[in-house]
């Protein structure tokens, strides 16, 4: 798990206004960190459910208007409608458990009271915040959870790629729909989360339009296949010198004729910064790179190799290295289909 530094500012934000109002210090963090772990708790709503279909989560990026989980793998239609619906739940859950617990203590309390923070109302807080969550992530504005179920239900009808693009446009629209209404009201945050909205539904809509490019392709039609490589006993000095005679960015490291690392640009500047340049490639290698096949689908690769900077090494069935992909590499590859998809468009053969 990893905080997206707009949380962070979210978090900044809400002690801001927490400690205008009648509350303690100690409460106004109790309640905060009530809806970090209901935010967190809705993740693993997700995160359980997609393990269930066997699919790992790579990483959980927490986002203001919610966390982004990043999965090993796409999640088909039909796992991602109740994949998508898990976390919302769990939001729901937690809201009517508190509301009940509250209900059970004292009876039932005015909305309009739970404007003024006190420390006697944090429970009801905590629960109209997961009220919040459940009702906002159900907008169908992709990438939200709403969005991902709207496009389950659509690729029902419809390729799924084709179906995350509409899901897309639909999330950009909401976005731009809550944009306008927010600089109508004045309200500042509705403006935030309309930026995040369209940001990730446009990001979404380009990682789609990407896998329908790459679809039917193996990695070893975009792998670079003419590369220099370096030796483990190399020093710091001869890579840099490849760095700046070749236009490579990361250098395979050999032993012999077997792969034992990636030394990427920024380990070698960082090495050269440390140790000077008499210092070995052995020591700034990164020994745990990510390793493809030649012949697995190249929309596989994506979520790793679609990263600004990324680089996979391509290791045949003998673990002999075969290639690189890189994502410039990769989105040079995109171009290139998407250019043959226009030029079928105006002179079908
Ligand atoms: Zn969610």
């Amino acid at each position: 798990m990893r905080l997206h530094f707009t949380f962070v500012l979210l978090l900044i934000f809400l002690l801001f206004i927490g400690i205008g109002g009648h509350q303690s210090g100690a409460m106004t963090a109790l309640y905060i960190l009530g809806l970090f772990a209901s935010v967190l708790l809705h993740e693993l709503g997700h995160t359980l459910v997609a393990r269930h279909y066997g699919i790992r989560t790579l990483e959980i990026v927490m986002y203001p208007i919610g966390g982004i989980s990043r999965p090993e793998r796409q999640p088909n239609a039909r796992e991602e409608l109740p994949i998508a619906l898990a976390g919302p739940l769990v939001n729901f859950l937690i809201a009517l458990a508190l509301a009940a617990w509250v209900a059970s203590q004292q009876g039932f309390v005015a909305l309009e009271k739970l404007a003024e923070p006190t420390d006697a109302n944090l429970a009801e807080r905590i629960a109209l915040g997961n009220l919040l969550l459940f009702l906002f992530n159900l907008l169908p504005a992709y990438p939200m959870d709403g969005g991902r179920i709207l496009r389950s239900l659509l690729a029902l009808r419809m390729p799924l790629e084709q179906a995350t693009r509409a899901a897309a446009g639909a999330g950009q629209a909401l976005a731009i729909l809550m944009g306008l209404g927010g600089l109508l009201w004045g309200n500042f945050i509705l403006m935030f989360v309309a930026l995040f909205v369209y940001l990730g539904a446009f990001q979404e809509g380009a990682a789609a339009r990407g896998r329908q490019l790459t679809a039917g392709y193996p990695v070893r039609a975009a792998m670079i296949t003419d590369f220099r490589t370096v030796q483990h006993g190399d020093r710091i000095r001869d890579a840099g010198n490849l760095l700046l005679t070749t236009s490579q960015h990361d250098f395979p490291v050999m032993h012999a004729a077997s792969v034992v690392g990636l030394l990427t640009r920024a380990a070698l500047v960082k090495a050269m910064l440390n140790e000077g340049p008499e210092g070995y490639v052995a020591g700034a290698m990164d020994r745990d790179f990510v390793r493809l096949k030649p012949d697995m689908p190249l929309s596989e690769a994506l979520p790793q190799v679609a990263v600004p900077g990324a680089c996979a090494l391509v290791m045949d069935e003998e673990d002999h290295l075969v290639g690189m992909l890189t994502s410039e590499k990769l989105s040079e590859f995109v171009l290139l289909r998407q250019a043959t998809e226009a030029q079928h468009r105006v002179h079908p053969a």
